[in-house]
């Protein structure tokens, strides 16, 4: 690895979330307000307005409490974030949403997920319905208590699992999520494998996602899709069926550690730089709409940690309490500089590269 790669490298450790350190970047709009800062490159000039053209996948994201506090992460999930929790009766009204849907996808993500005590519910609720359920996995709480049957309580139910692991190798997982973080994540992949997973079966997908540590884009994923294979099979026995490699977005924390390390000028030139014209058609936020812990709507995953609500004609912040899909099919997409983070390269969405 050369010099100026290792300097754009993620420190050595965990951190905590900027919520439990009172950072000035806890707040959405602070988080905006940095993001503003750039002059060049504004999103709507180079893509134009966005447009939904459907709704396939519905994306419920059921909290922000975490069992790690990885520094890469754009939720500002942790332990200490237990307060910002969806309940019983904002799970209901999403899946009373999702019937007036024609989404066949169901994209379970958090924080951690599992660690809602609602998400069993959830996950049922939705396989009863027909839909494929995806669970965004950070592996290691699979091996926390309540969790620990679940590699094959998903088998039982066909649930696709989503697994972020940065790296086949140790020290660049651990770079970025804490020392430990591989060894457990191994392990998960074990008993994931031992549940049926990742060997080949449709009904029994296990997808690994792969994000760099650090101010610089994702490789190749098929190239990396291959290294991987080989690598994890030969060094820890471990299969999977596929990988996805994103970009990091300049959003929570890493916004806060590319400002931090002198990164953040450079790392939005190269986003801005990379802007890749065919990502556009299929960027996430088209096909997907994406329902917050408190039942506010948006049109993905990053504009929900942004606070940028999808809106109805009328004007008004879309929620699921008064979930109208012929209004957000008019909606215009909310965009702005992080969007560059979408279109760079090859392209980042739930899904991976797009191009
Ligand atoms: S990146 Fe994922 S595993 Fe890490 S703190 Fe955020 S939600 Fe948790
Ligand atoms: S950040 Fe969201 S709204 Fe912006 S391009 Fe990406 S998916 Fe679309």
């Amino acid at each position: 690895m050369g010099a100026i790669e290792t300097e754009k490298l993620i420190g050595p450790r965990a951190t905590t979330s900027l919520v439990s350190r009172g950072s000035p970047l806890a707040s959405a709009a602070q988080q905006r307000e940095v993001l503003l800062r750039f002059s060049q490159g504004q999103f709507v000039e180079k893509a134009g307005r966005l447009a939904p053209t459907g709704i396939d996948i519905f994306q419920i994201n059921v909290g922000k409490l975490c069992n790690m506090t990885c520094r890469h992460c754009h939720v500002d999930a942790g332990p200490d974030r237990t307060a910002e929790m969806m309940s019983r009766e904002t799970v209901d009204l999403c899946l009373a949403a999702l019937d007036r849907t024609s989404a066949k996808v169901v994209d379970i993500t958090g924080g951690a997920p599992e660690l809602n005590p609602h998400f069993r519910y959830l996950v049922d609720e939705c396989v009863a319905r027909g839909k494929q359920v995806m669970d965004r996995c950070n592996l290691t709480v699979l091996l926390t208590g309540p969790c620990r049957d679940l590699p094959g309580w998903f088998a039982e139910r066909g649930v696709e699992v989503v697994c972020s692991l940065p790296h086949y190798r140790k020290r660049n997982t651990d770079l970025q999520r804490g020392d430990g973080t591989f060894e457990k994540s191994i392990e998960a992949l074990n008993r994931l494998n031992a549940a049926g997973y990742g060997k080949g079966d449709a009904r029994l997908r296990l997808t690994l996602v792969h994000n760099p540590a650090g101010a610089f884009l994702a490789g190749d994923q098929k190239s990396m899709e291959k290294e991987w294979k080989e690598g994890l099979k030969a060094n820890h026995g471990v299969t999977f069926d596929s990988l996805i490699a994103l970009n990091n977005m300049p959003i929570s924390r890493f916004l806060e550690w590319l400002e931090s390390s002198g990164n953040l000028q450079s790392y939005m030139e190269l986003l801005v730089n990379a802007y890749n014209p065919g990502t556009v058609q299929g960027l996430m936020c088209r096909n997907t709409l994406s329902v917050g812990w408190d039942g506010r709507i948006y049109d993905c995953d990053f504009n929900q940690m942004l606070e940028l609500d999808a809106r109805y004609s009328d004007g008004r912040p879309a929620h699921i309490r008064d979930f109208d899909p012929q209004q957000l099919a008019s909606r215009a997409i909310v965009t702005g500089r992080h969007c560059f983070g979408c279109t760079a390269g090859t392209g980042s969405s739930c899904g991976g590269a797009i191009a």
